[in-house]
């Protein structure tokens, strides 16, 4: 078999639009996904602005994300009274049940020890009766993407609060990775109507696409409750959605201490929780897998409405497939959103010819060739910025790009269609309403595709056509 081409970086002095975000920011989206809980920032004030900046234009939510807001005092000194001084204001203003705290790039270069400060705030203030829940996800973006900072502090959640007294067997852990609220929702639906007992973290499905509100919630309603969180000790199983997750850490360019990374593994090893780590269950193939995972290890079935869905799916790859066959993608994501999207386009007879991330884990080509049944046409770029992406695909002449917001004006230059898919979209309504698991995830995926190809093709027609 022949192998994925991998790119070969041309040297550069640094990232030009950087083709992922900040470690920071993927932790705050897990902190809004636990009930209660108010991210805070550890480091400078700009960070937890450009955090909100993209999370409010994604989500078009208010979103309150705290900072200890370094100076360069703290910066020589250390960020001791500002942290007190910022967890006090805090709790004094949201009374939050959780502070999820992440530390930025500057914090960890300075060294700052985030759980000492802890554990000194906590002893100092054991007579509140407000004092929250402290976790800290330790998140540097020079070590890694947002992915990296949203697998960090799922782990972190789950390593401060899992309880293995809390034994039931009845349920199971959901770890379903950065996905949209419609996404959450729908595997909520999914396994509520077949009688599955679950935990599902993060859960942003409410509070980061909440319904009107005649006053503003200081921290909005929806979130995994605290106790479903300790409960995660006591499950039949966990399954976690993505193969990279935040492993990259150890294969890759970048080294961490410790081995064990995800909140599966740690549950595995502390609480004898067996792990199940798959594929994003993006299209037909990886969706089937999952279903036969939750029901084997559930011994339930999924309901009928869901093999209506997946015959409705396959009726209209029967009906479509003649405006997709053979048509040429460029894929750009999260490197577990890229790997799903590649295995769900294979399916449709796209040939995906450039699958980019910005995630520097090593492990995506050996995913990539996992996916497709001839990988030889792929060039897949990890560590990816977009200006090196754009250099690169003129001579691959593509139909379309799939990727977030950000690959919009890489689309608009060879004029090609955008799909939009993941975080951000920063240029339509709609981001958090958008799916991709599963197959009405897949669905929609797919309508989107064929009508932006039938759209292309209909506006650059001579004559013009009305009927397909
Ligand atoms: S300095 Fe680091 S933590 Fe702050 S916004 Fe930039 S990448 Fe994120």
């Amino acid at each position: 078999m022949q192998s994925t081409t991998e790119n070969k970086k041309t040297p550069y002095a640094s990232s030009r639009n950087a083709c992922k975000l900040c470690a920071p920011l993927g932790a705050s989206v897990v902190f809004k996904g636990i009930e209660g809980c108010v991210p805070m920032i550890h480091g400078s004030q700009g960070c937890a602005t450009y955090i909100r900046r993209y999370m409010i234009s994604h989500y078009k939510e208010p979103v309150d994300i705290a900072s200890s807001n370094f100076s360069e005092t703290t910066t020589i000194y250390g960020g001791n009274r500002n942290f007190i001084e910022g967890i006090n204001n805090v709790i004094r203003q949201y009374s939050p049940q959780v502070i999820g705290i992440a530390t930025t790039c500057l914090a960890e270069t300075i060294g700052e020890d985030v759980n000492a400060l802890v554990a000194e705030y906590k002893q100092a203030n054991e007579e509140n009766p407000l004092l929250p829940v402290f976790i800290h996800a330790s998140t540097p973006s020079y070590q890694g993407s947002h992915m990296d900072g949203f697998h960090e502090a799922v782990y972190a959640a789950v390593a401060t609060l899992a309880d293995k007294n809390t034994k039931s067997g009845a349920h199971i852990n959901l770890f379903p990775g950065f996905v949209s609220p419609a996404d959450l929702r729908n595997l909520k639906e999914m396994l509520t109507v077949s009688g599955i007992e679950y935990v599902l973290l993060p859960d942003y499905s409410a509070s980061l696409d909440n319904p009107f509100w005649k006053d503003y919630h200081l921290v909005p309603e929806g979130g995994t409750p605290l106790n479903h969180i300790r409960m995660t000790g006591g499950a039949r199983a966990s399954i976690e959605f993505g193969t990279i997750l935040n492993k990259g850490a150890l294969t890759g360019r970048i080294r961490k201490t410790k081995t064990i990374t995800t909140a599966g593994e740690w549950l595995e090893e502390h609480c004898d929780v067996p792990n199940h780590r798959m594929r994003m269950p993006i299209g037909i193939d990886a969706t089937d897998h999952f279903i036969e995972t939750i029901e084997t290890i559930s011994g339930k079935k999924i309901t009928e409405k869901y093999k209506l869905q997946r015959g409705r799916l396959v009726d209209s790859y029967i009906d479509g497939h003649k405006y997709v066959f053979g048509k040429k993608a460029i894929v750009i994501g999260d490197e577990d959103m890229v790997s799903g999207l590649v295995s769900f386009l294979s399916e449709i007879g796209i040939i995906p010819v450039i699958v980019a991330s910005g995630g520097e884990s090593g492990l995506l080509k050996e995913e990539i060739e996992a996916v497709v049944e001839d990988p030889s046409h792929i060039q897949v770029m990890n560590g990816a910025d977009f200006e090196s992406i754009r250099e690169v695909i003129q001579e691959t002449k593509p139909d379309l790009l799939i990727g977030s917001s950000k690959g919009y004006y890489i689309a608009r230059e060879l004029g090609i269609p955008l799909i939009r898919v993941g975080f951000p979209i920063h240029d339509r309504v709609g981001g958090p309403r958008m799916e991709h698991l599963f197959y009405s995830g897949a669905q929609q995926l797919f309508d989107r595709i064929v009508n932006a190809l039938l759209e292309y093709k209909q506006e650059h027609s001579p004559i013009g056509y009305k009927y397909m």
